[in-house]
């Protein structure tokens, strides 16, 4: 990007002449489509720029398609992506990103989870500069005590240990400015982890708060099965801390084998109690213990680095050209 488009797109965002692209991913939302359509036109109608709004149908088996299908014909603004299956919500986002034209691009669930009335508030801090803007849940009505504490739990150690600052409790509810976009298409990785991909693309990053409600109709996607899975692609994509483990128990099993060696050794030659063959087999059996989860940590880290070579992602991005 040029200076001058640079300044062009500042200076048309500024007076509301600019496009925003709204994705909404779908998978057996028959019950709250309507009802979702409704309230991001209300939102979106009532601010002074153009828009569209990307329905990804992902792979729905009830009336979805249909429904989102009728409500178009009467709303050119309105278009949807259906996708061949059903490819879970990271890739439903994904599709909708790589296919939105918008200068800001904004991702919102499609179960009215996230208030589309806090549209202007994103537009608002993306127009102050900010090229991502996260919504962060303040509270969340209607989800399990389980749920919320896991949820906490995972993002405090998440931030822990990964190596890019995911922010706390931010979900996918988010504007992303067009240079952050085409940021995160670069990122072709399979195991899709979206919100700490954001993350990874730096620029500016701000947040604006607000209540989760609980969902409008239907249920959550997300089981616990599924909930597991994301939580580990997550962990696995940012990180590989998790491979770093077998060294780590192979250090403390070589210290504690140590120590326990000693006390083998003098069992045996000052109180003459041991049985013969015990203190040799001891020692050789935490001496191995130990060498071969130090050696599976070696190799773990290897395998790390191609893990991390074989996602290709870009070395860096570029923000501004001067
Ligand atoms: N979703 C999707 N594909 C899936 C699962 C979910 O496109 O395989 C959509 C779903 O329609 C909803 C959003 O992703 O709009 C979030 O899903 P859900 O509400 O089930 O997640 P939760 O809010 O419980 O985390
Ligand atoms: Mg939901």
């Amino acid at each position: 990007m040029t200076v001058q488009d640079a300044t062009q797109i500042e200076s048309q965002s500024a007076n509301g002449d600019f496009l925003l692209s709204v994705v909404v991913p779908m998978y057996n939302e028959e019950e709250g489509a309507k009802e979702c359509v409704k309230r991001l036109k209300t939102v979106l109608d009532g601010m002074k720029c153009r828009y569209e709004i990307l329905f990804v149908n992902d792979g729905s088996r009830d009336r979805t398609l249909e429904i989102l299908k009728e409500v178009r014909i009467h709303e050119p603004n309105i278009k949807i992506v259906d996708l061949s299956r059903n490819f879970g919500h990271q890739l439903a986002i994904t599709a909708g990103i790589d296919l939105a034209g918008g200068d800001a691009v904004i991702v919102i669930d499609g179960d009215l989870q996230d208030p589309p009335e806090l549209f202007p508030a994103l537009v608002a801090k993306w127009q102050e500069g900010f090229d991502v803007v996260h919504a962060k849940r303040r509270k969340r009505e209607g989800e399990t005590t389980f749920k919320l504490l896991t949820a906490k739990l995972y993002y405090r150690i998440i931030r822990e240990i990964a190596q890019v600052d995911i922010p706390v409790d931010v979900g996918d509810f988010r504007l992303m400015s067009r240079r952050a976009v085409d940021g995160l298409k670069s990122l072709r990785e399979q195991h899709r982890y979206v919100r700490g991909m954001v993350a990874w693309l730096g620029f500016n990053q701000g947040t604006v708060e607000y209540d989760r409600s609980a969902r409008f109709a239907g249920e959550t996607k997300y089981s616990l099965r599924r909930m597991i899975s994301f939580s580990w692609i997550g962990l696995t994509s940012f990180s590989v801390v998790p491979l770093r483990l077998a060294t780590f128990c192979g250090l403390i099993s070589a210290v504690v084998g140590f120590f326990y060696a000693i006390y083998a050794l003098i069992v045996k030659f000052y109180f003459h109690t041991a049985i013969i063959g015990w203190t040799s087999i001891v020692i050789l059996i935490l001496l191995l213990g130990g060498i071969q989860l130090i050696c599976l940590g070696i190799i773990g880290e290897y395998v790390g680095k191609i893990y991390e070579e074989a996602k290709d992602r870009p070395l860096y991005l570029i923000k501004d050209v001067f």
